[in-house]
């Protein structure tokens, strides 16, 4: 029998707490890293991958993903979690809510959560938590429940549902969330139950709460304003949703965060507005924990680069001009932003058709997670690969209650890495992201930096393109509680 099922050799592995890359072999046994060294030879393994010289990074976690937003969740579970693959993810964690959309209900989570995990189990190409929003008064005293026995320690509260207008269509924001008073109350009352949470639980790992930071009573306003500029479509959209409603909506995120004394997380920043924001909150409630995140999207798009090509780019919140996108990389480069996800939305074209505003807004991205970070982030501005490897997987990992049996190449953590090819440029295409979406805003961009291999707790699961094994994804039941040793001496 022999000492490892599988050993990579020739890698230049991005190990934790090391500023550049370490010639070593990795050795993999019962899905886990069982050995990092110099050299291991192959003889001492049932299967061999070389990595021929190429970098090796940890798994991704894509850790703002909406699996079952607009199709079943069974669908997505499986062809959306493949696309992460693509882009070098092997942890996913999904944001779920009762209300319109998703399982178009309401109900306890005791009773909802668990049909949802049914209809996932099985289909994931990666392994998947769930974060989950309180959308009613009820729900709020199922947090408890949630965080030590569900294995969820992360929840949401959508900012821009108060108040709801949806963009003046019939549906009402009670008809939408199927909610009875998602208002400040309600988010308050949450905060007080996570911080409680956190409070008996969190010596387990992190508890907290992700807000999407947008201000619905301002946009309504905006709304009317924007109908009459003539504008291309989705310049008109950035300007219905001003980035000042997003610095709003963090400023108010900071009062009430600190005096629930929650632990928050700012979702997919999308403007210069809203970094500035973050540093002043910071300044305000040094004691708060507060961390932030941007999407690939609001990282390499900007409506100019997307008008004439349909309502595929419509997004919440929206993508927004060149000087939001320099300022969002300026908050990677110096620390403000703590990680990168793709806030995946799998939704077909068929929903984004005729006008602007009846049109869903969200898009895919996961197959792009280490792509644009090499691409956008190494090649065109000097983002080193230890800060990308944080970005796209030890910081969400640490975050939810993940780390370091995720997010790390040491000993003891889950065998999940992906295998770099550093100078392989591809024009983006839907056929390349392995998602079920027909189009991708990405069309066309040019990007340098792909995965050539991703593994999965010590299988091979995506390898030059193809999907090279059956779904074998597993809930993550958080916080995942092994602990690894440290690195290699
Ligand atoms: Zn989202």
């Amino acid at each position: 029998m022999s000492r490892y099922d599988t050993v990579v050799t020739n890698a230049r592995a991005m190990l934790p707490g090391l500023t550049d890359p370490a010639a070593v072999s990795i050795g993999i046994r019962d899905g886990r890293i069982a050995a990092i060294a110099d050299e291991i030879a192959s003889s001492e393994a049932d299967q061999g991958v070389d990595a021929a010289g190429r970098l090796v990074f940890p798994g991704g976690v894509d850790s703002h993903f909406h699996i079952g937003i607009y199709r079943p969740v069974e669908q997505d579970a499986a062809s959306e979690t493949e696309s992460s693959l693509v882009g070098g993810a092997t942890s996913v964690i999904s944001y779920f809510r009762t209300g319109s959309h998703y399982l178009n209900k309401t109900g306890p989570y005791r009773e909802i959560l668990p049909k949802v995990l049914e209809k996932t189990q099985g289909r994931a190409h990666t392994d998947y938590g769930y974060h989950i929003a309180p959308m009613t008064t009820a729900q709020l005293d199922e947090i408890d429940w949630l965080v030590s026995e569900a294995g969820i320690n992360s929840f949401k509260y959508y900012m821009f549902y108060k108040g709801l207008n949806l963009a003046a269509s019939s549906t009402d924001a009670a008809a939408y969330t199927m909610s009875d008073s998602y208002d400040f109350g309600h988010l308050f009352a949450m905060m007080e139950k996570i911080a409680e949470a956190d409070r008996k639980y969190g010596d387990r790992g992190r508890i907290s709460l992700s807000l999407h930071c947008e201000s619905a009573e301002l946009i309504k306003l905006f709304i009317e304003r924007v109908k009459s500029l003539g504008l291309p479509p989705l310049e008109t959209y950035h300007r219905a949703r001003p980035p000042f409603t997003e610095r709003l909506s963090i400023h108010e995120a900071g009062v009430l965060a600190s005096e629930a004394g929650v632990r928050v997380n700012l979702l997919h920043l999308s403007s210069a507005d809203a970094v500035k924001a973050v540093g002043q909150i910071r300044g305000l409630y040094p004691e708060l924990d507060i961390r932030v995140e941007t999407t690939l999207h609001h990282l390499s798009l900007t409506y100019d680069m997307l008008e004439g090509k349909g309502l595929g780019g419509k997004v919440n919140p929206p993508i927004r001009a060149r000087e939001d996108v320099d300022a969002l990389w300026r908050a990677v480069f110096d620390g403000t932003i703590q990680w990168i996800a793709s806030d995946h939305a799998c939704c077909l074209e068929e929903l984004k058709q005729d006008d602007l505003w009846p049109a869903q807004p969200g898009f895919g991205g996961t197959a792009l997670l280490y792509p644009v970070l090499l691409s956008e982030g190494h090649h065109k501005r000097g983002l080193p690969f230890d800060r990308i490897v944080e970005l796209a997987s030890s910081n969400p990992a640490k975050a939810y209650g993940l780390y370091p049996v995720k997010g790390a190449l040491a000993v003891g953590a889950d065998a999940d890495l992906t295998v770099i090819d550093l100078d392989r440029e591809l024009e983006v295409t839907p056929t390349l992201l392995h998602s079920a979406q027909e189009y991708t805003p990405f069309q066309g961009v040019k990007v340098k930096g792909w995965p050539a291999l991703t593994m999965l707790r010590g299988t091979v699961v995506y390898r030059d393109g193809e999907l090279v094994a059956p779904a074998s994804g597993e809930f993550l039941k958080r916080p995942l509680s092994r602990r690894p040793q440290a690195v290699r001496s």
